[in-house]
């Protein structure tokens, strides 16, 4: 069901540098259900601009979203003026990259804010027992541009088949967690052939990155072509 929702600013804060977290209470209606990967067409003067959801479903009182001004353009000056208690309206749910409930292993591949809706898959998996293996690369330029690490520590102690690759394409850092490169080499160092035959895969960030990240991932691996999912940040 696509709902009309008038929301609250609840909190909003730079979580690195250009990145910002936002929830939003929910005023009318007060609660919304939404399928993990799906994303809000919030309401800006001149328009509409699409935010994913990183918040989990069973939260249905407020809904997270992690955006990246560095577009600069009407809906990022839009987010950054905002205020708390400030008001927001946006319809939702919308779109179609969702987590499809199946027993299958899963595989991640996020850039930037693409991590936003991988995030609320994450915690709605989290939360199922038995948890599936779940791999999560997130590629970022430097360590500054990392935020969530408590969390993904969090359900890595809880859920040992979840594992998290930091993957830095511009810094060197020698902790654990973190690979210094591009995701590519982290992916197939880490992914065998078997789990990537058996997985679903789910990608979100830029168009480029993600186009180029399938056709990667069909280069090394058996892959059919209905287990990749992905959203594309235009
Ligand atoms: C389904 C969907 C979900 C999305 N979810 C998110 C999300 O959760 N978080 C998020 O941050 N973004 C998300 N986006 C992207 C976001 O909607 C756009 O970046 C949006 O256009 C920004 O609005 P704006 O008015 O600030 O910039 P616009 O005026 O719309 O764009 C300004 C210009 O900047 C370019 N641009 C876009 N992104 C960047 C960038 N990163 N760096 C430099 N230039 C850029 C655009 O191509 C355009 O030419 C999503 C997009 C889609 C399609």
């Amino acid at each position: 069901m696509l709902y009309q929702c008038a929301a609250t600013v609840k909190a909003k804060e730079e979580v690195a540098p250009f990145i910002y977290r936002f929830v939003f209470t929910l005023k009318d209606p007060p609660l919304i259900s939404f399928t993990p990967g799906q994303y809000i067409l919030l309401q800006i003067p001149d328009g509409f601009r699409q935010y994913s959801i990183s918040s989990a479903p069973s939260e249905s009182t407020r809904i997270e979203t992690m955006v990246d001004v560095t577009p600069m353009g009407p809906g990022s000056r839009y987010l950054l003026q905002l205020k708390e208690g400030g008001v927001v309206n946006f319809r939702a749910p919308i779109g179609v990259f969702t987590l499809k409930e199946n027993h299958r292993p899963k595989i991640l591949l996020a850039t930037g804010t693409g991590i936003a809706p991988l995030k609320s898959m994450i915690l709605h998996i989290a939360q199922q027992q038995p948890v599936p293996d779940l791999y999560l690369f997130w590629g970022l330029r430097r360590k500054k541009d990392v935020y969530f690490t408590s969390l993904w520590s969090e359900i890595n102690a809880k859920h040992p088949n979840f594992s998290y690759h930091i993957c830095l394409s511009r810094e060197r850092m020698d902790e654990p967690h973190y690979f210094n490169g591009h995701m590519q080499e982290c992916i197939t160092s880490s992914i065998t052939p078997e789990v990537a035959a058996q997985a679903d895969w789910y990608l979100c960030g830029r168009p480029i990155v993600v186009e180029s990240l399938v056709t990667f991932i069909q280069q090394q691996y058996t892959v059919p072509k209905d287990r990749f999912f992905h959203e594309k940040y235009t």
